[in-house]
């Protein structure tokens, strides 16, 4: 493939964006390379700027599960868009979609709309820590919850130590309060509580990871942290900005039958606009304000344009019943048959898989934490991608990212993919 013209865009951005790209890993830092250009999507496929196809593994890192541009959703952003782009002012509509989703998610009585899903979980620490008048909060090594500060903290050298900061302009006042564990490490956790007690407010999960590649909550680590928050008074919040709608309608509460005190969604929830939000029962969200002292806000929070293409894409998925079963077993049938050809090739690996979320490891033990993610073979990976690229398939250019399975991808776009990964050559 030419990629002439994305190659000119890019020399062009870099000269006036940072790195040339609005969000880091856009920029195929990791896995090498000019990052493709898109100009265009339908249903499984984007295409470039130089007019290549490519069958589409990231869907807007998890927004377009219906595929992309699905005729509906379109139509109903553009009858919205004649009727006004934003008011700033409340609109019945947002009350539609709020009943909509508390009407369908598990343990939720009232939701906030925002913009991204930064802002969600940001804001979800804020009222959990304003609810319950603790400062600290436990997150996981590899998960990511946003950009926000005081997300940006990794772990120090001993399990129980204060995070330090891992990116420049977050503060070692802001690290103090956020404490890292290995994802499905229990123990850890109880440590952490054990020396902080009292100071906890909230626990924060990927209930199912996608941003150090898939992984799964193991031995019902996500039960046991539902107890241990309990125990200690803390609030258990799950992230499902990657996970809200996408392993179930009711997300991850609903397929692990386990009580999150509050939830933050993005992407699917807006259907490839901008949006964000976060949830909970009456008690802790009549902590925010206006009802409440909790302050957060938006000048286009609830947008409409938003608000309508992300609940015609929820009602979409919730009128086909046999949506999630469809999409689960397309993952299912890649996951089977990728596996099958890397045996073939005696190329070790691992692939996660939970719902229409999977990654591929090359890694010969299994993936259950960020260690084991960071132990695979990476060059491997990065030479995986730029093979399937050339040959139109598009994956998250990264090891520690996500393949979001769309419902546009069916029997031809399967078949596709095996022929190319057929063709790998592992040199
Ligand atoms: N939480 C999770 C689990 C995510 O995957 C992401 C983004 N990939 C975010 C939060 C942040 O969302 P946004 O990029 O919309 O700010």
């Amino acid at each position: 493939m030419l990629y002439q013209r994305s190659s000119a865009l890019f020399d062009e951005a870099y000269k006036y964006i940072p790195g040339g790209v609005n969000s880091p890993v856009r920029a195929f830092k990791s896995v090498g390379g000019v990052p493709v250009f898109m100009k265009s999507a339908k249903g499984a496929y984007l295409t470039d700027a130089d007019d290549n196809q490519y069958l589409d593994y990231i869907n807007s890192w998890g927004p377009a599960i219906l595929g992309h541009t699905h005729p509906e959703v379109l139509e109903a952003i553009k009858k919205q868009a004649e009727r006004g782009f934003s008011y700033g002012t409340p609109t019945e509509l947002e009350t539609e979609i709020a009943k909509y989703i508390v009407e369908n998610v598990p343990n939720i009585d009232q939701i906030r709309m925002v913009s991204s899903g930064t802002e969600a979980c940001m804001s979800a620490i804020r009222l959990a820590r304003g609810f319950t008048g603790r400062n600290k909060f436990i997150k996981f090594e590899g998960c990511y919850h946003g950009h926000s500060d005081s997300f940006l903290i990794k772990a120090g050298s001993g399990a129980a130590t204060f995070g330090n900061p891992s990116s420049p302009g977050v503060t070692s006042g802001t690290a103090q309060d956020t404490l890292n564990a290995r994802y499905n490490d229990i123990e850890q956790v109880e440590d952490l509580f054990r020396h902080n007690e009292g100071e906890i407010a909230a626990v924060i999960i990927e209930p199912v990871a996608g941003n150090m590649g898939c992984v799964l909550p193991e031995n019902n680590f996500l039960q046991k942290l539902r107890t241990l928050c309990d125990k200690h008074g803390a609030l258990l919040i799950f992230d499902e900005v990657m996970t809200g709608f996408r392993l179930a309608f009711g997300g991850a509460q609903e397929l692990f039958d386990v009580k999150a005190d509050l939830v933050t969604f993005g992407k699917v929830i807006g259907g490839g606009l901008p949006v964000g939000a976060f949830a909970g029962r009456n008690e802790i969200m009549d902590h925010l304000a206006p009802k409440g002292a909790v302050y957060q806000a938006g000048t286009l929070s609830g947008n409409p344009l938003a608000m309508r293409a992300g609940l015609t894409t929820l009602q979409i998925i919730k009128n086909d019943k046999n949506f999630y079963e469809n999409i689960n077993k397309t993952t299912e049938i890649l996951d089977f048959e990728i596996g099958k050809i890397l045996n073939s090739k005696s190329i070790e690996h691992r692939i996660n898989r939970k719902g229409a979320m999977m990654s591929i490891f090359f890694h010969i033990n299994s993936v259950s934490n960020f260690d084991d993610a960071s132990n695979a073979n990476h060059a491997l990976f990065n030479n995986f991608f730029h093979q399937l690229l050339a040959q139109g398939i598009y994956l998250p250019p990264s090891g520690y990212e996500t393949w979001f399975i769309s419902d546009a991808i069916k029997q031809k776009e399967i078949d596709k993919t095996l022929e190319v990964i057929n063709n790998f050559k592992y040199s």
